[in-house]
């Protein structure tokens, strides 16, 4: 099932080229702040699921592409960001530090919440000009069980569905949470695909082009830390809820955005999100300026 939030936090059903309004049938209430109602859905998703496939089946549906679809999980407890997770993206951030580096050995980070935005949201440039911006490209995990402890052998179970993320950054040598954290630097979307549609999570190709050329290209099976070890690695440290976002590492290939360049993110049978990088009008802050 593609589950997707549109015309302001309403939860749809998207079959075909239609979308199915069933936010009636969802816990929550559309428009309330925080908007947490996606969270509640997914919390309960497994119960309401039967009146969900029924309410598809028996209505029509809008057309897709009369709504703009909106970040599927706008306020989550947490985003879990695995770095350098694909052998050949550490070769190119060109050190010979694979053992210390790698995610199973250097484990996670986390990156704002705020930062998350949909797939009609533009990438917003800080102005950072003597800075590079990088894009990565990475396949989402979105959690459907929560828990703490949870062995690797039980994950694909805690897994509600999967999305397209990319996680934008300063780079720099400056705190990796800060450069990682700046508003529309967690574009997430198109919808959510369920687990269920993903017949082997170890084997997902994805890509990612910057103004048409393509600059990242991997698949799943070359992850470092597979799926279900950062799951485990994750809530052996925290717990884990409905809705957390774990954003799964970036393959080779990242480089720079700027203005006006048109970023596109594709992942098997999951989705593809097309962005507008735009310039911001923030002033910097004095700590991009320190040189050492
Ligand atoms: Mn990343």
């Amino acid at each position: 099932m593609k589950i997707a939030r549109f015309g302001e936090d309403r939860i749809g059903v998207i079959r075909e080229d239609r979308i199915h309004d069933i936010t009636d049938l969802a816990p929550g209430t559309a428009g309330s702040w925080p908007p947490v109602g996606m969270i509640q859905f997914i919390a309960v998703f497994d119960t309401l699921k039967p009146d969900i496939e029924k309410a598809v089946a028996s209505g029509f549906g809008k057309p897709l592409s009369d709504i703009a679809l909106e970040c599927p999980v706008p306020w989550p407890n947490k985003v879990i960001a695995f770095p350098a997770n694909y052998h050949e993206h550490i070769s190119e951030m060109g050190d010979n530090l694979i053992s210390k580096f790698k995610a199973s050995g250097q484990g996670f980070f986390l990156k704002s919440n705020s930062s998350l935005s949909g797939p009609n949201d533009p990438i917003v440039l800080p102005l950072l000009p003597d800075r590079e911006i990088h894009h990565e490209s990475e396949l989402a995990i979105i959690i459907g069980k929560g828990g703490r402890d949870i062995p690797a052998g039980n994950a694909l179970d805690h897994i509600f569905g999967y999305s397209c993320l990319i996680d934008a950054v300063v780079r720099g040598r400056e705190e990796r949470v800060m450069r990682k954290s700046f508003d529309t630097f967690c574009p997430l979307g198109p919808y959510i695909v369920t687990r269920d549609e993903i017949a082997d999570p170890t084997d997902i190709e994805l890509e990612l082009r910057v103004n048409g050329d393509l600059r990242q290209k991997a698949n799943t099976k070359d992850l470092i830390v597979c799926i279900v070890e950062m799951i485990a690695m994750a809530s052996s440290i925290m717990t884990l809820y409905p809705g957390d976002v774990i954003a799964s590492g970036t393959p080779a290939g990242v480089g720079p955005m700027t203005a006006g360049d048109r970023v596109d993110i594709s992942i098997e049978n999951v989705g593809a999100m097309s962005l507008a990088v735009v310039a911001g009008t923030r002033a910097a802050h004095p700590v991009w300026n320190k040189k050492d």
